[in-house]
């Protein structure tokens, strides 16, 4: 999947402002960063817009949300297609953090709406 078709995929929304932006507006995010091993697989990348990826810097995901309460909830709305167990570390890593408003019923919506997807195609 090349930049154009993930921003496709993703609407054009930056899955942490949750604004809709133009395409030279937007950039690839990696959930697992391809320091700590993570690919370029679908699953492994979502959509953000280039403030929010300069905010995010190098810090990890879960550090990012855990300072950023709304990003955090655009987050697990709209990252609807990030593998399940990237999902679930994230919210291991935020429980670490202190950050207690990752519920369980957010975590499992997401897989929710991936099996529903997955029923449907
Ligand atoms: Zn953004």
């Amino acid at each position: 999947m090349n930049r154009l078709e993930l921003f496709a995929r993703d609407e054009h929304r930056c899955v942490y402002c949750g604004v809709v932006q133009d395409v030279a507006d937007l950039s690839v995010d990696h959930v697992q960063p391809r320091a700590r091993g993570g690919d370029g697989s679908h699953g492994n990348v979502v959509t953000a817009c280039r403030g929010c990826n300069t905010l995010k810097a190098s810090r990890s995901l879960a550090h990012y949300l855990a300072e950023h309460p709304e990003a955090r909830r655009n987050f697990f709305q709209y990252a609807r297609y990030v593998y399940p167990r990237h999902v679930r570390a994230v919210a291991e890593e935020l429980a670490r953090r202190g950050v207690g408003d990752v519920s369980t019923e957010l975590v499992e919506g997401i897989r929710g709406q991936r099996r529903s997807e997955a029923i449907d195609t």
